[in-house]
C-alpha cells in the first residue's frame, strides 16, 4: 500500500514507511475491539487518515504541537512519525482512545509524546497548557467557531492553528466573529483532493493573546456559539 504515498507526492524514508505498517496494523487489531474508525478498508486508512493527516506536515517546522480530539491520532501522529523534532501533545476525551494512543506512540518508538486524557477546554486555563504551543492541529472534532474556542487558547501569539477540513467556506464565514474575539486571522487555506474529494487545511495565526475567559464550559461554547 506504500504507493499510495508516492501517487499523493510524498516521499518517506524506510524507518517512516516501516512506522505506518506497524500504525495500521494496530489499527486494525483494536479496531475490533474499541471503535476508533468507522474506515476499515486498507486502502481508505493509508488514503483518508495517513495522507490525509500528512499533507499538513509541511506547515510545520519544529516546536511544540498540541492535536485536538486525536481519537486514533490523526493528523498529529502521522505528522510526528515524519518530523521527530516535533514535541507532542495528543488531548482526548475518550479513554479508550487514549489507551490506544499509548500503545501505539510505544510501539513506534515515537519521544517526546503526552497523552493528555481530558476534555481542551478544561486545560486550556491550566498555565501547564496556554499560550505553550507553536502548533494546535485539529480534525473532524467540531464546527470552526466551537473548535477555535478549543484550539486558539493554547497557542502562543505567532502560532499556527492548523483546522483539517472538507469545505470550509461557510464554516469560516460563521467563525469570522471567533477568530477576532480570541485573535486568530486566516493566513491562508491549503486545498487538494483526495480520491476526487476536496479537502482543504484552514491555517489561522495566532495574533493576540486570547482573553482569560475563554474557553468558556463546554455547554456554553456549544449552546452560544461566539
Ligand atoms: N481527529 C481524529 C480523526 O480525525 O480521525 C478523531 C476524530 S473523532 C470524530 C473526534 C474526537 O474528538 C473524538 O475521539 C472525541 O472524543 C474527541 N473530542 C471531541 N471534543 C473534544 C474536546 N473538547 N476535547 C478533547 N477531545 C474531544
Amino acid at each position: 500500500m506504500n504507493e499510495i504515498f508516492f501517487e499523493y507526492g510524498i516521499d518517506l524514508d524506510e524507518k517512516s514507511i516501516k512506522s505506518f505498517g506497524i500504525y495500521y496494523r494496530l489499527l486494525k487489531e483494536y479496531n475490533e475491539k474499541f471503535n476508533i474508525t468507522a474506515i476499515e478498508d486498507e486502502r481508505e486508512i493509508y488514503l483518508k487518515h495517513f495522507v490525509d493527516s500528512l499533507s499538513g506536515a509541511e506547515l510545520l517546522t519544529g516546536g511544540k504541537l498540541i492535536d485536538i480530539g486525536s481519537g486514533g491520532g490523526f493528523p498529529a501522529v502521522p505528522i510526528k512519525i515524519v518530523n521527530d523534532s516535533v514535541d507532542l501533545t495528543l488531548v482526548e476525551a475518550t479513554g479508550k482512545k487514549c489507551d490506544f494512543l499509548k500503545v501505539l506512540c510505544e510501539n513506534l518508538g515515537l519521544k517526546d509524546v503526552k497523552i493528555v486524557n481530558k476534555r481542551a477546554e478544561d486545560i486550556a486555563h491550566d498555565i501547564n497548557f496556554r499560550e505553550k504551543f507553536d502548533y494546535c492541529t485539529a480534525r473532524a472534532v467540531a464546527k470552526l467557531n466551537i473548535l477555535s474556542e478549543y484550539c486558539l487558547p493554547f497557542l502562543k501569539t505567532g502560532g499556527k492553528f492548523i483546522a483539517y477540513k472538507a469545505d470550509a467556506g461557510d464554516e469560516l464565514k460563521e467563525a469570522a466573529n471567533a477568530l477576532r474575539v480570541l485573535g486568530g486571522k486566516t493566513e491562508k487555506i491549503k486545498k487538494f483532493s483526495l480520491d476526487g474529494a476536496e479537502r482543504q487545511l484552514i491555517v489561522i495565526e495566532k495574533i493576540k493573546r486570547t482573553e482569560e475567559k475563554y474557553p468558556r464550559s463546554n455547554g456554553r461554547i456549544r449552546k452560544n456559539p461566539l
